[in-house]
């Protein structure tokens, strides 16, 4: 028996059934988003081509998608790299990297100030899974020297460390790390490709949270790594896929959408930077200002050499006092966010001893040369006297004026 006809209701299958996207003899200018979970091949040959890489085609997004291709490739045009895979966070990227290259027992060594998150990952979480970690200056490759074991693997470092901006002996690392038949693994977050291209001073994997200058709109969550030696490439995008560190094709597409800008907005806010490290040095209240540009930086001459003269966006500095200093002079400046991140368009202002190194005593913080005053500044792209007027002003209301 048929079911009674119902003449308001429009059939199902026009619903349910997915449409061709209509023809068009033009192309869209922006990049089209790509949300589909799953591709369609027209038969079972050429889906089997397509798996064995006979010929391209998306089959699944979790193994890959249009708009982290789109975005990866772009990346990758920036860091001089090939076949670069975008996971769902900057420590997604570090899991897949740790996790396609390493097995238990290899042994790993990571600078002493990398990002918190790396740092917590060598100490506690991948001791606890079986691979053995250690920590150098890598102020100096001597320090790196001193630390390698017959089963070590890996080094790990940023070329410029937070909150300190300390710049790593790049060039003696990456010798010493060729000598050991070493995988050097640079983090360029901090530094950029517009300021330093790990592939360009022996690295063999490159990261990036991309969730900070390259999309650059605190709006999306992203990673990015690249590796020199294709087998490693391998291995880390069957780790990103098995694990699970898929992007979201949104947050791609927001992200490529950012790094358009990517240039511009870096090397405005890299000039500015200057003009308020410059701004702020000597100012009453301030006991200490840090920018690798400046004559008076203890690693100026190895980052001119290094960087060629770019010196990135980010400047700290210290205030006299203690937390109510501290409290008053975020209140005052209450204009420019107070927040734990980096690389927004926007200036934000963050305070290692209360965020990223609440982790550490007074003392350890204190080691490193950071003290409860010390801030650290994400210069964006607004203009220096603006920025300058305001930390001014913050400083004047700390020191009671
Ligand atoms: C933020 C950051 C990370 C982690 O990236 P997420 O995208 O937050 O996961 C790694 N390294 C550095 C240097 C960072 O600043």
């Amino acid at each position: 028996m048929t079911p009674p006809k119902d003449d308001n209701k429009p059939p199902r299958d026009t619903i349910v059934r997915r449409v061709e996207i209509p023809e068009s003899a033009s192309r869209p200018v922006a990049t089209p988003l790509f949300p589909s979970v799953v591709y369609s091949s027209p038969s079972a040959d050429t889906l089997d081509a397509q798996y064995e890489g006979a010929v391209d085609g998306y089959t699944y997004a979790r193994e890959g998608h249009p708009n982290a291709d789109i975005l990866a490739a772009k990346i990758d045009g920036m860091e001089g790299a090939e076949g670069g895979i975008v996971t769902s966070s900057g420590m997604a990227a570090i899991s897949a990297m740790f996790l396609g290259l390493l097995k238990a027992g290899d042994h790993v060594l990571a600078g002493d100030q990398l990002y918190g998150r790396s740092l917590r990952m060598l100490s506690q979480d991948l001791p606890r899974m079986g691979f053995e970690t250690g920590f150098f200056d890598a102020g100096s490759a001597d320090n790196l020297a001193a630390a390698i074991r017959p089963n070590t693997r890996m080094v790990m470092i940023e070329a410029v460390s937070n909150p300190t901006l300390r710049v790593a002996d790049v060039a003696g690392i990456a010798a010493m790390a060729a000598r050991h038949g070493l995988i050097l693994v640079v983090d360029n977050t901090f530094t950029t490709p517009a300021v330093f291209r790990p592939f360009d001073h022996g690295a063999d994997i490159i990261i990036h949270s991309v969730t900070k200058f390259l999309a650059g709109h605190s709006d999306v969550t992203l990673g990015y790594v690249a590796a020199r030696d294709p087998a490693h490439r391998t291995a880390i995008y069957d780790a990103a896929v098995t694990w699970g560190m898929t992007p979201s094709p949104f947050d791609c597409w927001l992200a490529e959408r950012g790094l358009n800008s990517f240039e511009v907005r870096f090397a405005a806010a890299q000039d500015t930077a200057r003009i308020i490290a410059d701004g702020l040095a000597g100012q009453p209240g301030l006991t200490k200002v840090l920018y690798p540009g400046r004559n008076d930086h203890s690693d100026h001459d190895l980052a001119a050499t290094l960087f060629g003269g770019s010196f990135g966006n980010m400047v700290s500095f210290e205030i006299a006092g203690g937390r109510d200093e501290v409290n008053r002079f975020i209140a005052a400046a209450g204009k420019i966010p107070f927040a734990p991140t980096l690389g927004d368009v926007a200036t934000t202002l963050s305070h290692p001893a209360s965020s990223s190194h609440r982790a550490l005593s007074a003392e350890a913080r204190a080691a490193l040369g950071m003290s409860e005053g010390f801030f650290r500044l994400s210069v964006g792209i607004e203009p220096a006297a603006l920025l300058l007027g305001e930390l001014n002003a913050a400083l004047a209301a700390v020191n009671g004026e």
